[in-house]
């Protein structure tokens, strides 16, 4: 029952409609007796000014912001925090008394369920698979967990090359055509394998990336950030080697609880948020 007090939340995206946040954060305010209202609102990228304007003005305690806004809305927020800066993507604005903060929750997420699966990333040898703005949250998480190397594959290495120049003097990070001979090598070494590209993606199950299981070493971890399928292609192949698997689930959920606590100051439930992002999927799966 909202009421005069109900403090406001949403996400903003350009299309919006198929966005599950509004059912993961319902579930999670709901289930810690909050005050919140939460809803998707669609906002066209020319409008997206305005619609930073209108939060401010209606007062609006945050919201979350999806493509294709996470670097448009820099420019209007009043202050970025360093994850977000570092990443060149919000995906979190909080109202603090008129001035609009902006984070990025991704890393959180990313970390966070890595570590819930067991795996500690410092020290361990990567292979990242994909260069996009996903990968960006995934990199930086990485780095600042202390990896010891992270061999990048994809099928585009002088745009992965740009994003890798950009972190150059963290760690030793090199860039590969996941279909070179060369990257066997860093698949022969990998501790850690993590897809961060599409590939795999409901409703195309058939797609995976680029990777000769043969080189892989069944103690390898693998980690796909795609959360639906539950298994990806990719995963299935990474558990038939023998490797210990995670999907994006853990990733989806921690990502949105990291923001619940910025507005609320509180912990969500995470488990009620997972259980609201299945329910989600299995309804707009059909
Ligand atoms: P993006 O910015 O479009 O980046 C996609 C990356 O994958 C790029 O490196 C792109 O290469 C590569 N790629 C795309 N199609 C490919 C293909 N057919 N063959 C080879 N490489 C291909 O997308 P994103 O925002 O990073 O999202 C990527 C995935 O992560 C999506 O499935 C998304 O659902 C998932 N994700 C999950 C979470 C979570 O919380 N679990 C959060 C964010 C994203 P080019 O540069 O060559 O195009």
């Amino acid at each position: 029952m909202f009421t005069g007090k109900t403090q406001n939340l949403g996400v903003m995206g350009y299309p919006v409609a198929h966005s599950l946040s509004p059912a993961m954060h319902n579930a999670a305010l709901q289930a810690a007796a909050l005050d919140y209202a939460y809803i998707a609102m669609p906002v066209a990228p020319e409008q997206l000014k305005e619609a930073v304007m209108g939060l401010r003005g209606l007062g609006f305690r945050g919201v979350n912001v999806t493509i294709p806004h996470k670097t448009a809305i820099m420019e209007y927020l009043d202050f970025i925090d360093e994850d977000a800066r570092i990443i060149g993507a919000v995906n979190t604005v909080v109202n603090k008394a008129g001035q609009l903060h902006g984070y990025n929750t991704d890393r959180i997420g990313f970390i966070q369920a890595l570590q819930q699966a067991g795996f500690q990333p410092a020290g361990k040898q990567v292979v990242l698979l994909g260069a996009g703005g996903a990968a960006r949250a995934v990199l930086w998480g990485l780095i600042k967990e202390r990896v010891a190397s992270i061999h990048i594959g994809v099928r585009n290495p002088g745009k992965a090359q740009l994003l890798a120049t950009e972190f150059q003097g963290t760690v030793p990070i090199e860039v590969f055509d996941w279909q070179d001979p060369g990257f066997q090598q860093g698949l022969q070494q990998a501790d850690f394998l993590v897809n961060t590209t599409p590939l795999g993606m409901y409703p195309r199950l058939d797609g995976a990336p680029v990777v000769d299981w043969q080189y892989v070493s069944p103690q390898a971890f693998v980690y796909d950030i795609i959360y639906t399928p539950v298994k990806t292609k990719f995963l299935q192949q990474a558990e038939d080697r023998g490797c210990q698997i995670l999907n994006g689930e853990g990733m989806l959920a921690g990502q949105g609880a990291a923001a619940f606590q910025l507005w609320t100051g509180q912990k969500a439930d995470i488990a009620v948020m997972k259980q609201a992002l299945r329910q989600g999927l299995r309804q707009a799966q059909g």
